[in-house]
């Protein structure tokens, strides 16, 4: 009696701290996560943004994951305040097919055929953000992604933050020079557009709604991110891009992944056929071109 009421006295208590070490372990793992997460939207967006909550209320969060305080009249204190994330969805709530939409941005360059290669070996067609480079060299580039069947969207002519957001006439100029030159290269009229930075730059001296008017008249429909590869961060690698891009689709229902086409992101071209392979296998996941059909994802609201 004495010892089974000792063995209890010494059993009970280290039952209830290996309890306790596997769930402080797992409340640790989500809050590093979060952490992550928050980190990377306080890169992209500055400290404050407006999110879909789970129950489909826009929500304004700070970087620290509190919600922001209101202000006496009670409006929001948010620099960005008009920034959300389209498509954000609670995973258990998604039911259906899940669209996944991989964007090149930045190119062509020399690893946009290596690119274009590994699409081509696993059948998938992607949407490349091309900029204006009158190099010959890059010329058949330009066709082959159309011949290939990936949808091809603009991304600025110059890529020169200064120059396209001077004014809407800079802006104006910048675009209409890269529409043509795409249409005199590969007789495609672009309909697609990624603002260099994103709709949600915070760079850009003129009003971005007027620059989103200006698209409006021309028909042309402009596509933020909400999966990001982080590719252009310091310190990214194949691992980093590979996690960012396979852990946040889940996330997502329609997930507009970025990513970019260039000489120095050579870690993007090595981890796309483990990233294609992953998202292959994922439940009714597609991975399909953007198209006139597809839902946008914005930053900016309209
Ligand atoms: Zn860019």
């Amino acid at each position: 009696m004495i010892l089974a009421s000792v063995a209890a006295a010494c059993l009970v208590p280290t039952c209830i701290c290996l309890i306790l070490a596997v769930r402080y372990d797992r409340l640790r793992t989500e809050y590093e996560q979060n952490k992550a997460n928050l980190e990377w939207y306080r890169d992209r967006f500055g400290n404050e943004m407006t999110i879909l909550a789970e129950n489909g209320e826009e929500v304004t969060v700070l970087a620290d994951g509190q919600e922001a305080s209101t202000s006496q009249s009670g409006e929001f204190e948010a620099d960005y305040s008009d920034i959300y994330i389209s498509g954000a969805t609670n995973p258990e709530d998604i039911e259906g097919t899940r669209y996944v939409y991989l964007t090149f941005d930045d190119g062509p360059s020399s690893s946009t055929d290596k690119i274009l290669d590994i699409l081509d070996q696993y059948n998938v067609k992607a949407t490349f953000f091309v900029c204006g480079k009158p190099d010959e060299k890059y010329t058949d580039i330009y066709k082959r992604i159309v011949e290939d069947g990936h949808t091809l969207g603009m991304h600025s002519y110059s890529h020169k933050y200064s120059q396209i957001y001077a004014s809407l006439d800079s802006f104006k100029d910048d675009f209409e020079k890269l529409r043509i030159f795409l249409y005199q290269t590969t007789e495609v009229w672009p309909e697609f557009y990624r603002f260099p930075g994103g709709s949600s730059n915070g760079v850009s001296k003129v009003d971005m709604h007027e620059l989103i008017s200006f698209l409006d008249e021309q028909k042309v429909t402009f596509f933020d991110w909400n999966v990001s590869a982080g590719d252009d961060k310091a310190g990214a690698n194949k691992d980093t891009v590979y996690a960012n891009i396979v852990n946040n689709i889940p996330k997502f229902k329609h997930c507009v992944v970025l990513m970019h086409d260039a000489a120095d992101k050579k870690y993007t071209v090595e981890a796309l056929p483990e990233i294609i392979e992953a998202i292959q296998a994922m439940d009714d996941t597609v991975i399909v071109p953007i198209t006139g059909d597809t839902l946008p994802v914005q930053h900016i609201k309209k």
